[in-house]
């Protein structure tokens, strides 16, 4: 209890029902003033205009004369924040009133990117404030450049997470999501002679308007101390003692649902140093020190970890999950107070709560919740753990070896000394309840074990994860399949298959199309004649009905065309460099990472350009133009990742001055690839590759993006590219590559047998080793990975069918009328993966939430 003591958390009670008693005491003109001075739902352009005036002089405390774009963007940002206030109160009342069951989303990262386009647009209000900031003199388009990304997330499960919070807001759950307020979100990328280099992204230096400070709302979170065991007739008890503070402070993000008044929370912890700090070293005269000492307690959440799909076992980052974990628990506690008071028996507390954890990341979630019952709450052991269980679900990720979590049963000790017991005592149960469904057979035993039984010992996250879960799922078909058949088999035999689910990744189409493609988003609309496919986008697939429609297709093909001027514009604003937009646009954006192969994509450039090069004129006549563009950030300890960017540079740099080849062949690598990026390069792709060795993508979701705007995908049989190719068909996808039941065997004629190299390949790797991208020496390590490594991601394997691919895409792209064609029938047949068929699915087999819409 001791660290319970402390917490200066005051629950204010937004209970309707309190607040109308509250009310009911004050006299009637309080109560009149009170509800006349709250924001209107302004959608008219003066309403707009005035609050806009009042917040350039008032929040920003700015004349009228004083104003630029970012005092335009600050002063539009807090006029929309009032009413997304309104909205988060007003949600948040209703779904108290109703204490329906409540989902609760806990990720280490939520890459939410920019909110102002979003907030308008979900609200309804862009074109007002658009002609209203117009009639002040300045543009719409001018202020949403102002603002910064906010980046706290690596990749593809951050942007999941913040797609997720846009359904659950938009379908009206009753859900939270809980997150860390990094100081520092993801670093920005810049390249400097062709090699990344990574500065802090300090997105905070200014005011931040989406994000409500809740300095009343603080958790004092206890790391390290020891703990008592304590008799009391013949029970016994733990009481954990000691140890250092840390407080969590709040910061609440709204997000509001789209054309409703829903608008959810993600509630972001900040660490503090206490207040009070240690008085002996004070009166000693070591001031400084002992104010040093307080000053590590804000380091806690400073930065988040740059590493996508591979764990780094360093000590802070446990402290940070251990962090929002348990300031996360405590604020649901507060509403397991509420559901105290009512007298309802603990057992319920399932019915009133579901725990969804992306990833591993928060699995101490499950341990904390179980110390809270059985130390706090006295509950019995196995009583504790059945509602434990029964309120968390996991979600896996990965099957990448390098990815998945384990701690060192040392360093949890001395940070969380009670809950190592926790975990020891959980895995003997459970290793007694294995060892009876197979007795003797200690390998069995040995493999489920939540333990590693290693020097030293390791926590093995994902099966703490899984024994504290009812339900693990995975993130695609095939994925999920794998999970079942590979890492998780041995759980599977143990529990049987029904604890073990699909649930296919999703994006929203709010942001992914009538956000960042404005023009096509009006298009379907207009032709389809309602705007309700936002809201269920399997209506899409009425636009077939338009394929064979020439004006219809002529339009279509306009909005592409103009998508690409506009990143053609942004590629000659950031590097300089001219593109053609009448080239084939074939992309590559996502997390720089061996498994996704963008050496091989580079690779592949090489050969094209090799074979213009040989060509005659007349030759030369039959190649499509092309614009090969990359993005994406490697992790900065990661150097093979980061030798790519460099190839990929070098590629460029020889590429780009080649007179020879005209303007057939253009490689780009756009710096700093993030969301607001890429709202700029999805609508404009024409081909988007995605290209993973076969088993290695989870899911993917950026190649729902591109496919949703009418980009075809060049892709291996991986992930949800298989799903992608069962909806539009085999027409209007390019899949090639090895399957993933065939890598293993690959891998193992790697290893043991001499392999024959792919002669095209052979030839490149040639290339590059004699110098014609520059010193040959700096590729080496790269050029290993295929040679004396073994080629484990199989590029040579996959190369002669990836380059075959390419061909069918180039004799594809000429016929402007059948690309068009399978452009729109890409889109039309999108419907599957919006992130509201995904959340529903997690509503209705998961968690048992229904909706509450105010
Ligand atoms: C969607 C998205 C991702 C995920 O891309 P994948 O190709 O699925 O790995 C990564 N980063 C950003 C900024 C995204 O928007």
């Amino acid at each position: 209890m001791e660290n319970r003591r402390h917490h200066k958390r005051t629950f204010t009670g937004y209970g309707p029902n309190d607040m109308k008693k509250e009310l009911s005491k004050w006299r009637p003109e309080v109560v009149e003033l009170w509800e006349k001075c709250s924001v209107p739902e302004a959608i008219d352009k003066e309403t707009f205009q005035k609050s806009f005036i009042r917040h350039v002089n008032t929040t920003l405390a700015r004349s009228i004369y004083n104003v630029d774009n970012f005092s335009a963007y600050q002063a539009t940002a807090h006029a929309v924040r009032d009413r997304l206030i309104q909205r988060w109160n007003e949600t948040q009342q209703i779904h108290t009133e109703r204490d329906q069951k409540r989902v609760y989303y806990l990720s280490l990262e939520f890459l939410l990117g920019r909110s102002l386009d979003n907030a308008l647009l979900n609200l309804g209000l862009k074109d007002a404030f658009g002609e209203g900031v117009k009639e002040l003199g300045f543009k719409m388009e001018d202020i949403l450049g102002q603002e910064v990304d906010a980046a706290l997330g690596n990749g593809g499960l951050g942007r999941l997470a913040a797609c997720y919070m846009d359904s659950l807001a938009t379908l009206c759950y009753p859900a939270w999501g809980y997150g860390v307020r990094y100081t520092y979100g993801i670093f920005q990328q810049k390249i400097v002679d062709g090699y990344q280099d990574e500065f802090p992204d300090y997105w905070l230096n200014f005011d931040n308007p989406w994000e409500l400070p809740r300095v009343d709302i603080v958790v004092d979170v206890k790391f390290g101390g020891h703990v008592n065991k304590i008799t009391e007739g013949d029970t016994v008890r733990h009481e954990w003692v000691g140890g250092e503070t840390v407080q969590a402070v709040a910061y609440d993000v709204p997000i509001p649902g789209y054309g409703v008044k829903n608008c959810i929370n993600i509630r972001l912890w900040s660490s503090k140093p206490r207040r009070k700090f240690d008085l002996g070293k004070f009166n000693a005269g070591e001031y400084d020190q002992a104010v040093q000492e307080q000053m590590k307690a804000e380091f806690l959440t400073a930065v988040l970890y740059p590493n996508d799909n591979h764990m780094v076992g360093k000590e802070l980052r446990l402290k940070q999950q251990y962090f929002w974990v348990a300031a996360s628990l405590y604020d649901m506690w507060v509403e397991v107070r509420r559901f105290k008071k009512s007298q309802r028996d603990w057992n319920e507390f399932p019915d009133q709560v579901a725990i969804q954890l992306n990833d591993t990341h928060p699995t101490l979630a499950i341990v904390e919740l179980q110390r809270i019952l059985v130390d706090e709450e006295r509950l019995g052991w196995d009583e504790a753990w059945e509602i434990v269980t029964n309120t968390f679900a996991f979600t896996n990720h990965t099957v990448l070896p390098e990815a998945m979590e384990k701690w060192p049963v040392p360093t949890m000790s001395q940070l969380l000394p009670r809950h190592i017991q926790i975990i020891f005592d959980l895995n003997l149960f459970f290793l007694q309840k294995v060892e009876k469904f197979a007795p003797g057979d200690r390998d069995f035993l040995a493999r489920l074990s939540i333990i590693e039984e290693s020097t030293p010992q390791y926590v093995r996250m994902a099966h703490l994860a899984i024994v504290g879960s009812h339900r693990v799922n995975g993130v695609a078909k095939l994925h999920s399949k794998l999970i079942k058949e590979t890492i998780f088999k041995d759980f599977v035999r143990f529990y049987g298959p029904d604890k073990f689910e699909n649930k296919t990744n999703g994006i929203t189409p709010r942001r992914w199309l009538h956000q960042a493609n404005p023009k096509l988003s009006e298009l379907i609309s207009e032709t389809l004649g309602h705007k309700d496919w936002l809201k269920d986008l399997s209506l899409l697939k009425k636009l077939e009905e338009s394929v064979n429609d020439k004006e219809f297709r002529r339009r279509w093909i306009a909005v592409k065309h103009s998508n690409k001027v506009r990143l053609a514009d942004y590629i000659r604003d950031v590097m300089d460099i001219d593109v053609n937009p009448n080239a084939l646009f074939d992309v590559q954006v996502k997390r720089i990472h061996e498994y996704k192969r963008q050496f091989m994509n580079i690779l592949g450039v090489i050969h094209h350009y090799n074979n213009i090069k040989s060509m005659s004129p007349e030759k030369m006549r039959n190649v499509v133009p092309r614009v090969v563009i990359f993005g994406g950030k490697a992790a900065p300890g990661y150097y093979i990742a980061k030798l790519v960017i460099k190839l990929i540079n070098s590629v460029a740099s020889v590429v780009n001055k080649d007179t020879n080849i005209q303007d057939l062949l253009k490689v780009i690598f756009i710096p700093d690839y993030n969301v607001s990026v890429a709202e700029i390069i999805v609508p404009a792709s024409d081909i988007s590759q995605h290209i993973s060795t076969a088993g290695t993508e989870a899911s993917g979701t950026s190649n729902m993006k591109f496919v949703l705007n009418g980009g075809l995908i060049l892709g291996t049989v991986d992930g949800a590219n298989i799903e992608i190719h069962e909806e539009i068909g085999d027409d209007n996808i390019f899949m090639f590559g090895h399957l993933a039941e065939q890598v293993e065997d690959l891998r193992y004629a790697h290893r043991y047998r001499d392999v024959t190299m792919d002669p095209h390949l052979n030839a490149v790797i040639k290339d590059i080793e004699s110098g014609s991208f520059g010193e040959a020496r700096i590729f080496a390590p790269l050029i290993n990975t295929l040679t004396f490594g073994k080629d484990y991601y199989l590029i040579s394997d996959d190369f002669g069918s990836y380059l075959d691919a390419q061909k069918l895409v180039e004799e594809a792209y000429k016929n402007e009328k059948d690309w068009a064609k399978k452009s729109i029938l890409c889109t039309a047949n999108m419907g599957k993966f919006s992130s509201d068929r995904a959340i529903k699915e997690y509503a209705e087999s998961i968690w048992g939430t229904v909706p509450v819409e105010v």
